[in-house]
């Protein structure tokens, strides 16, 4: 039901268009599946993922010999899930079942980084989790404050320094308070400085060498932050954060407040990082783990 209440804009957006454009046409033809495709680009599913997507129900109708427009409808909800399970990794967070968890939020400012991390403490403490959070996105302003109140809202501490300080010394410390108190899993906040990609890089390597350095295994998450209302901008993001750091897994944010859900296809599609969970609104239980089935169920409700 989350996910019903969560995609509404993008079910009017899509489903209703879609359901339309079964009943006027009725009949399968070239003119139909041209204005299936606009529906799609609409919902930002993307131009290459459409072109695969139509592809594949043009094969489907032609091999199972399907002319009616009510029919091929099955076929598209099937097809649609089917590029939504592709290149599914786990879509569970990978917690280490023997200590300290480490998992690296990274994203570009707005994405709901903040937001996201402090859900997540909320829900990990549910969990009955201890929580640690670390605020190295050291470089926008507010940023450090704004975790607090996440941190205060979840009961949950935050190791800080100033503005403008040394990313990688928070998170240094961090790990320290992380292990002395043994914490089950520490958060980190970083600062999402795409426009210089070097930089991002160098900063990235520099937190992760530390968090290493003190943890093996870790960092065992790092997980990418994404606006779903930025539509393709969110997968030009996706793809230059794959280019600066490995990426385990995408957070989707603001899912509720968009028609373009489409984005979670071309993700898929496009992209071989799963998305692990989704953001379906500003609460502190509005963060959901991502789930094929409870998605495309929400599109056609
Ligand atoms: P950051 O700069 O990446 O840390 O972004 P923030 O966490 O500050 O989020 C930016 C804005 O997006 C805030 O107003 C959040 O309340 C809002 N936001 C974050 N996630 C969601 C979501 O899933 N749904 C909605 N509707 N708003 C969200």
């Amino acid at each position: 039901d989350k996910f019903k209440d969560g995609l509404s804009k993008t079910r009017k957006s899509f489903s209703d268009r879609m359901n339309n454009l079964v009943k006027r046409y009725r009949k399968v033809d070239e003119d139909f599946f041209e204005e299936l495709e606009e529906i799609l680009i609409e919902s930002d599913v993307g131009i290459t993922t459409v072109m695969d997507l139509v592809d594949r129900l043009k094969d489907e109708s032609r091999t199972r010999n399907i002319k009616d427009t009510a029919q091929l409808k099955d076929v598209i909800v099937e097809v649609l899930s089917e590029f939504l399970t592709k290149n599914s990794e786990e879509t569970e967070l990978k917690l280490n079942p023997s200590g300290l968890t480490v998992i690296l939020m990274v994203g570009v400012n707005g994405a709901g980084k903040t937001t996201t991390i402090g859900k997540l403490a909320g829900r990990l403490k549910n969990e009955g989790k201890s929580v640690l959070l670390a605020a190295a996105d050291t470089f926008r302003a507010g940023a450090i404050d704004q975790l607090q109140v996440w941190g205060d809202r979840t009961g949950v501490d935050v190791i800080k320094h100033q503005e403008g300080s040394d990313p990688a010394s928070v998170v240094f410390d961090a790990m320290q308070a992380a292990k002395s108190r043994k914490v089950d899993v520490l958060l980190c906040d970083t600062a999402g400085r795409l426009q210089n990609k070097v930089n991002l890089m160098k900063e990235l390597e520099k937190i992760k060498r530390v968090i290493a350095r003190e943890c093996p295994s870790a960092p065992h998450e790092v997980l990418l932050v994404l606006d779903a209302t930025t539509g393709q901008n969110a997968l030009s993001q996706a793809k230059l954060f794959r280019q600066a750091s490995e990426v385990t897994g995408i957070v989707l944010t603001k899912l509720d407040g968009t028609a373009k859900g489409g984005i979670v296809l071309a993700i898929r599609n496009e992209l071989d990082i799963p998305v692990k969970l989704v953001g379906l609104g500003e609460k502190l239980n509005d963060l959901q783990t991502f789930d094929a089935d409870a998605f495309i169920y929400g599109l056609f409700a």
